[in-house]
């Protein structure tokens, strides 16, 4: 999704007074808000400004576990990537130590709750764990994933 320009001041008074603008956007219109932002923060009153945030210990571990939407980013979707790509890895990891290839090794930062392998007895190990986890994947889903039955009736 390409990211909405948006203007960071705006001339208030006559050309008088240029100071930050709201950085948030009508849900309405879709376009940005055209009041000034409050002092020291990024959006106006009506978007945001006055908030101080969660305060008590119920309200921040509502905020913590919530659907954080960044686009279309959640908690769940973000743990769901780490744990294919750290599967991914451990799948390269295999392929190395069981002499299968000798490409040059994925580069980047390491996927969260990756543990690399390099045993073959490690390998052993993960390769029956993950095919008894897919496999209870997979029961589950196909359970879970059953699509409502339709009549059709004429
Ligand atoms: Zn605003």
């Amino acid at each position: 999704m390409a990211e909405i320009q948006k203007e960071p001041t705006i001339i208030l008074a006559g050309g008088r007074i240029r100071c930050r603008r709201c950085q948030a956007h009508s849900k309405r219109s879709r376009g940005q808000c055209k009041k000034p932002a409050l002092r020291g923060k990024a959006v106006c009153r009506f978007h945001g400004g006055k908030s101080t945030g969660p305060k008590t210990h119920e309200g921040r571990q509502r905020i913590a576990s919530a659907k954080i939407a960044h686009s279309e980013e959640t908690r769940a979707k973000r743990r769901g990537r780490s744990e294919s790509d750290a599967r991914m890895r451990n799948f390269e990891d295999i392929m190395h130590v069981l002499g299968m290839t000798t490409a040059p090794r994925w580069r980047g930062r390491k996927p969260n709750g990756y543990v690399p392998i390099t045993t073959v007895e490690q390998a052993k190990a993960w390769i029956a764990a993950d095919t008894l986890d897919l496999h209870q994947k997979l029961s589950f889903d196909a359970i879970s994933e059953v699509p409502p039955l339709k009549l059709h009736r004429n």
